[in-house]
This record gives structure tokens, C-alpha cells and sequence, in this order.
């Protein structure tokens, strides 16, 4: 089958491997559509230690399932259905998964990567973590049910609530879904820290009131915006610490930083130790989902909770893979999708 192969920062080949095999209790997936992912990019540029070459990457995968092997009693799926599938599925019984923290397991069952023809599905995500994609969704819209799991996780983590004032910093495809997400959540003010023009319009377009941090003083913008109480919560969609100090800065008493963003290794942050003292200002971090995250993220793309318009700006074909990275990665696009297969 055809995949695009990562061997390496800057280097992805499309060329043949081997298709895979529905393994006992799993099944064989025939992929639609594949998203490029931040991770992906980040991987592509300069490498990711969760990523070893050669491998195929690729996480937001939506597809048909053409073969199941022995499949348990309550899989939800059939051969044949449409499929969005989470990348992977915690193992439920560990400290961690006991301490419902189900995207921290370190036992993680994992589907192969989706820049392919084919992905084979182990049984645990065929069993909690493939949902069949609601007639009528658009089966692009549906491989954001994996970007959006991520902010619906942050946005739980973070207790975002109704009537809350949230800043955003950074407003590229994962900003605009935690906006959307914040959105959902009842937060009624949403203010959005980004320099692209174009991101600005996007986050504008869907409520925000967003400002150039490069023209703006965020400190005082946000002191102006909420009568000097702060924001609510902050989180920090880019992959930048200072921009941690910045969302410090603009957190209220009580308030949540959320470091959503991935960071490179070795980045540090400084914390105001008395602002965590006596303004009660909690630093925390998202990363990941769990199945229930998923599950909520495709109805509530499916029902049209979220408005998605605008965020996949550039769909390439397989074969046009190492374009897509390419581009994805000079930031001049929003989100770029992969068309693999006939049903996309
Ligand atoms: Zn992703
Ligand atoms: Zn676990």
C-alpha cells in the first residue's frame, strides 16, 4: 500500500509498505481522510521524541472499515461503517487511568498512522475509541473530532464555566477550536492574543475580540477588558514560554494558565510565586483526551455545537504528502487535511 514514510526532520517519502493486518478483536481500516496535526508539523521540522523513523505519522483519522477479526460483543461498529477512530485508548485500570487522568496512562493502546492506505485498529480503540461518523457529517469535519477531544479536555481541566472571561493566546487551528470549545462551555467573553492578520479575522468572525500583541500591551489590554479582575483562564495555544509569562500576567485571582501549546525541550517558565500564594492562580497543562472526549467531540461537531468553517484552509492528496508538510509547516495555512482514500 501507499504511506507516507517520516524519516526524519525534513524528510517524508511517499512510497509501498506492507498492509497491515486486522489483528484477533481489531480491525482493518481503509482511511478517507488524515489531518495534519501541529504534532505532525513540530515532528517534521525538527523531530519528536514520541516519534521514532521510520514511521508514519498522522493522528486524526477517519475512514471505512473493511475487515474486523473476531470482534468482542461491544464493539459499536460494523464492517462497513464510516469510522472516526482515536488515535488511541487508555488501559483503564492503571494509578492513572484509576485517577480518571486517562490521557496521562502510560499504557496506551495505538493505531499505526493514519498517512496511509490502510491503519489497523487493535481491538481496545475498535472496542472505545471508533465511533461511527454521523450520517451527514462531512467526513473532514469529522477528523477534527480528534483536535477538538484535545481543547474539550483542556477546557474541562481548566473548569472553564459560564460567564467566564477567557484570553486565548494563539489563534491558529488549535486557538480557534479551544474558542469554539470556551464557547460551548458558556464563557461569554473571549479574547484572543495573535499576530496573523488573517487568524485575527477568524477568531473575530467567531466573537472574539482579538488584538496583535505586537501593536497591543496584553496587560493592559486585559486589565482594560475585565475592569482590572483578570481573566478567568488563560490558555497558551502557541508553542512559546513567554508567552506563559504573558498569560500570568493576564490571569485574575483564582485564575487558570493552561499550557496547552507543546514546547520544545528545555523550555522554562518563571512563576510569580506570590501571585500563585495569594491570588490563588493555578499553572496547569493539556495534553490528550480520553475516549469520553472523543465521543463528545463528534456530536458535538455532528449536532453543530462548534463552527468549523474556515479551519481546514488546504486539502492535499497522498501522494502530494510531502507538499502538505511543507506548506503546513511555513504556518501559511490554518489546517491542512490529507485525501487518501475513494469515500473522501
Ligand atoms: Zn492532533
Ligand atoms: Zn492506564
Amino acid at each position: 500500500m501507499r504511506a507516507a514514510v517520516y524519516h526524519g526532520p525534513g524528510d517524508l517519502r511517499v512510497e509501498q509498505i506492507p498492509k497491515p493486518e486486522a489483528r484477533p478483536g481489531g480491525a482493518l481500516l481503509e482511511v478517507s481522510y488524515c489531518g495534519l496535526c501541529g504534532t505532525d508539523i513540530k515532528t517534521y521540522r525538527r523531530g519528536h521524541h514520541m516519534f521514532t523513523p521510520p514511521c508514519v505519522l498522522g493522528h486524526e483519522v477517519v475512514g471505512r472499515i473493511v475487515e474486523m477479526k473476531d470482534p468482542s460483543p461491544s464493539v459499536s461498529v460494523n464492517e462497513g461503517d464510516l469510522v472516526a477512530v482515536a488515535p488511541y485508548v487508555p488501559c483503564f485500570v492503571c494509578p492513572l487511568c484509576a485517577r480518571d487522568r486517562h490521557e496521562l496512562c502510560r499504557h496506551k493502546e495505538w493505531i499505526d498512522g493514519g498517512f496511509a492506505e490502510y491503519v489497523s485498529v487493535p481491538a481496545g480503540v475498535l472496542e472505545k475509541g471508533a465511533f461511527r461518523v454521523p450520517d451527514g457529517l462531512d467526513l473532514r469535519v469529522a477528523a477534527l473530532a480528534e483536535p477538538l477531544a484535545c481543547c474539550l479536555n483542556a477546557v474541562t481541566d481548566s473548569h472553564v464555566r459560564m460567564g467566564d472571561t477567557v484570553l486565548i493566546i494563539g489563534a491558529g487551528p488549535m486557538g480557534l477550536l479551544m474558542l469554539e470549545s470556551c464557547r460551548a462551555a458558556g464563557a461569554t467573553r473571549l479574547l484572543v492574543s495573535e499576530s496573523d492578520e488573517c487568524r485575527r479575522a477568524q477568531a473575530e468572525r467567531r466573537g472574539a475580540w482579538a488584538v496583535d500583541p505586537g501593536q497591543t500591551d496584553i496587560a493592559a489590554w486585559i486589565k482594560d477588558a475585565t475592569c482590572s479582575s483578570g481573566a478567568d483562564v488563560v490558555f497558551v495555544c502557541v508553542g512559546a514560554a513567554d508567552a506563559v509569562d504573558q498569560a500570568m500576567a493576564a490571569a485574575g485571582p483564582g485564575g487558570v494558565v493552561n499550557v496547552f501549546g507543546g514546547l520544545p525541550g528545555g523550555a522554562m517558565i518563571s512563576v510569580d510565586a506570590r501571585r500563585v500564594h495569594y491570588d490563588e492562580v493555578t499553572v496547569t497543562g493539556s495534553f490528550g483526551f480520553a475516549p469520553e472526549h472523543f465521543r463528545t467531540a463528534l456530536a458535538m461537531l455532528a449536532a453543530g455545537r462548534v463552527d468549523v468553517d474556515g479551519i481546514i484552509t488546504h486539502e492535499f492528496s497522498l501522494d502530494d504528502a510531502t507538499r502538505a508538510f511543507e506548506t503546513a509547516a511555513t504556518g501559511k495555512c490554518l489546517k491542512a487535511i490529507i485525501r487518501v482514500g475513494e469515500d473522501g
